[in-house]
Parts: structure tokens; C-alpha cells; sequence
């Protein structure tokens, strides 16, 4: 069911609905494309090759090689698919590192794309692009990187693991939770969060009860696509500061981090911000918004301790150097003293320190 229909004031085109990637061919030449590359990761590729069927003579390739944080010589491989096989269009379908590639090649051609995306990461709705080359990643913003067309197909995300759903969606929710306190929001961000949390909290259980529920499936989906359009729309604080030292620094995996951190770095905040933390309160039950979200993350049985994702605990004196140094705006000042005190919480699992 299409959310929006193409207009020029609105560039973006969302749809959702079970087996909706299955209009790909449709979509491809509603852009006026007619040589279209599949990207995917490796694990990927059967639903690359699935999608370059369904294009028929409108798939110029397949590239299946994506990788997490979208490094630059995997892009310089793709462009040279892209030129060899005079594409005129990206098809990306997958999770955030996927997409991100899609968006690697759109920033340095301006070609189209039509993301498919299978986790609820929410990279498809942003004009973010993260790259890393020589163990560096830098980040920029630019709209050429936003995707034109999006397809939430709930067949494809019901292949995700129950552990990585889960993930996933407390990663999602960090865009709504962190969304509510940025300085640059707005009525319509704060709508949009609250609606992204509230699918999330209605939506997961059911999922994890049953994967292939496909409304519940599409109803996070939903979540995700709110989630990630915040988190295009206003700037990120603490929470993803330590997610981008952790995941920088230290190559903890993206997901797993997010969902272990959030609950600590919204507890920390909650004491400069517990008004605008508010929704997440009347959502999840308390009146702290971190004490409440890590009761969520347990219910659902979230990774709850850092060093279950192999960070040794001595490295958290460096993490905490990292994280306070150039800290972005955040709600409460940001010492050292609570970062480190903060991080060894996370470590060891604690409930978060308030
Ligand atoms: P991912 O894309 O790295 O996927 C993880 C693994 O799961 C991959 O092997 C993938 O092929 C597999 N997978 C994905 N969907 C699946 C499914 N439905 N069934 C089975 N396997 C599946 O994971 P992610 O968390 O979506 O993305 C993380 C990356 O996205 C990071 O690099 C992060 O920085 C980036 N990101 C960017 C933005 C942005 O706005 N630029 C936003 C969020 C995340």
C-alpha cells in the first residue's frame, strides 16, 4: 500500500505491504530507469538474485559484496560495476550496511535509488552516509544520498533472527528516544518518535511471539521508517557519541551496541531531560526513562552487557578519553568521571546508574 504517491514537492516515495517488492520492475521504471544494479551483502545475495528476476531486462548486475560501515574499496569494486555495466539505477536490499553502499554510489554519481530494507536500522530514510577508509569513518550528510523510492516488504523481515530483531529495534528506537531531546527538534520530529517508540513497544513482543506475524512485522516496519526520518531530521546526542566510539574505536558490531547503551545513556540524560523523556515513561511503565527502557530490553531479551560483545574491560578508560572528547550537544554536561562510570555499568550489565 503506498504511503505517498510521487510529487515533486515530495521526492521521497514510501510503500509497504507483504511481497511489495515484487513491483520492483514497476518501481525501476516509474524512475525511468532500464539498467538497474542489485546490491546486497554476501548472506544476502539469494534476495539480490531474487530482485534481479523479478527486474528481468531491466537488471544491468548483481553486486554482492557489502560490508558493515560501507568501506571505501568496497565502493571503488561497485563503481566499477556500476560503470561497466552502465547502470542507471541502485537497488539495495538489505540492512544499513547494504543501503549504505547504495548511498556510497548515489553520492558519487547521483544515481536513483530503491531501497528494500530487511532490519529496522532505518538508513533508508536519511540523508546520512558513514564511510571508513584506512580504519577511519567519517560521516557526512548530503541529499543526494536520500533514497528516492523505499519498499518495506514484511516477507523480508521476517527472515531477520529473533536476537537481531530485537537488536535492531532498540536501535531504531535510540533515533526516537535521542530525537526527543534534540535542540534542533520540532512538533512534527517529536510526533514522528513517539509514534516510531509506540510501534516498537506494540509491535515487538508480538514479533518475537510469533516472526512471521506479518502485520506486526509490517507495523515495525512502520516504526523503523518514523525512526530512521527522525534521525535524518535532528542531531543524535550522547547515546550515539558512545555508539560511534564503541563502534569506531573498538569494532563492536552496530546493532548489539545500540541496544546495550541505550538504556544507560537515556538514564544518564533523563536527569537534565525527564520532561521531553516523558513519552517513553508513559509507554513503557516508571518514571525514569532509562530504568524503563532497560526493563523493555530485558523483556525482550536484549544484550544487556558490553562485554558479551568481547570489549575487555581495560579498554574502558580509553572508550570514556574518546567519548568526551569533542562530545556532541547533549541534554546534561558530559564529564568523564560519569562517561567512565556510565560505560563500566554497561559493561558488567547493571541496571543503569540514575
Ligand atoms: P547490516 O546491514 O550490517 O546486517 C547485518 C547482517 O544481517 C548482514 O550479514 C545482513 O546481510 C544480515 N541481514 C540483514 N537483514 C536480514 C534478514 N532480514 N534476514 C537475514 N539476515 C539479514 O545491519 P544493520 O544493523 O541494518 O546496519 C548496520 C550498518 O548501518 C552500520 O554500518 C551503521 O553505521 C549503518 N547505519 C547507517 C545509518 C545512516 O543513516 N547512515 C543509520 C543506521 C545504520
Amino acid at each position: 500500500m503506498p504511503l505517498s504517491e510521487p510529487t515533486l514537492t515530495q521526492p521521497v516515495r514510501v510503500c509497504f505491504g507483504a511481497d511489495i517488492r515484487k513491483t520492483i520492475a514497476q518501481e525501476a521504471r516509474l524512475l525511468g530507469a532500464s539498467r538497474a544494479l542489485v546490491l546486497s551483502t554476501p548472506h544476502q545475495c539469494d534476495a539480490a538474485l531474487e530482485i534481479a528476476e523479478l527486474l528481468g531486462p531491466l537488471a544491468s548486475g548483481v553486486f554482492c559484496q557489502a560490508e558493515m560501515h560501507t568501506p571505501v574499496h568496497v565502493t571503488n569494486a561497485a563503481m566499477a560495476h556500476v560503470a561497466e555495466t552502465q547502470a542507471d539505477c541502485v537497488i539495495a536490499i538489505g540492512g544499513g550496511s547494504t543501503i549504505g553502499l547504495g548511498k556510497a554510489i548515489a553520492y558519487r554519481t547521483d544515481l536513483p535509488q530503491i531501497v528494500i530494507p530487511t532490519t529496522y536500522a532505518g538508513s533508508e530514510a536519511t540523508p546520512i552516509l558513514g564511510q571508513t577508509e584506512d580504519g577511519v569513518k567519517t560521516t557526512l550528510n548530503d541529499p543526494s544520498v536520500l533514497p528516492e523510492v523505499i519498499l518495506y516488504d514484511p516477507e523480508l523481515v521476517k527472515t531477520l533472527p529473533v536476537e537481531m530483531t530485537v537488536t535492531s529495534a532498540l536501535n531504531a528506537m535510540a533515533h526516537a528516544a535521542e530525537a526527543l531531546y534534540a535542540t534542533n527538534r520540532t512538533d512534527e520530529t517529536d510526533k514522528m518518535a513517539v509514534e516510531g517508540l509506540t510501534a516498537f513497544v506494540e509491535g515487538l513482543p508480538k514479533v518475537i511471539a510469533e516472526p512471521s506475524d506479518l502485520a506486526a512485522r509490517e507495523a515495525t516496519q512502520r516504526g523503523a521508517w518514523a525512526c530512521g526520518t527522525v534521525l535524518g531530521k535532528v542531531g543524535m546526542a550522547l547515546h550515539h557519541k558512545l555508539c560511534h566510539t564503541l563502534g569506531g574505536s573498538f569494532d563492536l558490531p552496530h546493532a548489539e551496541t545500540h541496544a546495550i547503551l541505550l538504556p544507560h545513556a537515556i538514564a544518564y540524560n533523563a536527569r537534565a531531560a525527564s520532561a521531553e523523556l516523558q513519552p517513553v515513561c508513559d509507554l513503557l511503565g516508571g518514571d525514569n526513562a532509562g530504568l524503563a527502557l532497560h526493563g523493555f530490553a530485558k523483556q525482550m531479551n536484549a544484550p544487556l552487557a558490553l562485554r558479551d560483545l568481547g570489549l575487555d574491560e581495560r579498554d574502558l578508560d580509553r572508550a570514556a578519553d574518546l567519548a568526551t572528547t569533542k562530545p556532541y550537544p547533549n541534554p546534561r554536561p558530559v564529564t568523564r568521571e560519569d562517561i567512565r562510570a556510565l560505560l563500566q555499568a554497561a559493561w558488567a550489565g547493571d541496571t543503569p546508574i540514575i
